[in-house]
């Protein structure tokens, strides 16, 4: 239906007079209509970079809600298939063991190491001696109220009198 050797002819004819304008024009004046003409494909490149970009975006994002909804709506009708399941059969659900109880021990117990790691290298200078203790072995010292106390609540202390380290029996700890 279109004629596409007509419209050739048509495109040739234009750009024949185009060139014959384009060679009429001073030297200087093509430059500057050549420089035209590629800023302006230049420009009409980036705008078409941009705008298939903005269609690529266009596209993913929609494909993406669209895989999200087709989950939730999946997932939907797997739960809900989940639950006629067990109100037919009547079985008991499996316990699904909750995430928290299982990620806060490992939280608990690096948090409860650290501490251990701290004090372990000043522990191993300490001498092991009776919680009840009341004399220190090193200078004769009888223990003051504070160290005492100390012994009792923090399971070591040190000599006011002499510096020396005393951490009470792993045992009486325990306890
Ligand atoms: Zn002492």
């Amino acid at each position: 239906m279109v004629k596409w050797n007509g419209i050739a002819d048509q495109a040739f004819l234009y750009w024949q007079e185009f060139l014959q304008w384009f060679l009429s024009v001073p030297i200087y004046g093509q430059v500057l209509v050549i420089v035209g003409a590629v800023a302006v494909l230049i420009l009409a490149g980036i705008m078409v970079y941009y705008v298939l970009k903005g269609t690529a975006y266009l596209i993913y994002y929609v494909l993406k809600g669209v895989y999200l909804l087709l989950k939730a709506i999946f997932l939907g009708i797997y739960k809900l298939f989940e639950e006629l399941y067990y109100s037919i059969t009547g079985k008991p659900r499996p316990v699904k063991k909750e995430k928290e109880p299982e990620v806060e021990p490992d939280v608990s117990v690096a948090q409860a190491k650290e501490p251990r790691i701290e004090k372990s290298p000043v522990l191993k200078h300490l001498t092991p001696i009776q919680p009840d203790a009341v004399y220190c072995s090193e200078c004769g010292n009888q223990f003051t109220e504070q160290m005492q106390q100390k012994l009792h609540e923090n399971g070591n202390v040190f000599c006011v009198y002499c510096g020396k380290g005393y951490k009470a029996n792993a045992i009486e700890i325990a306890q």
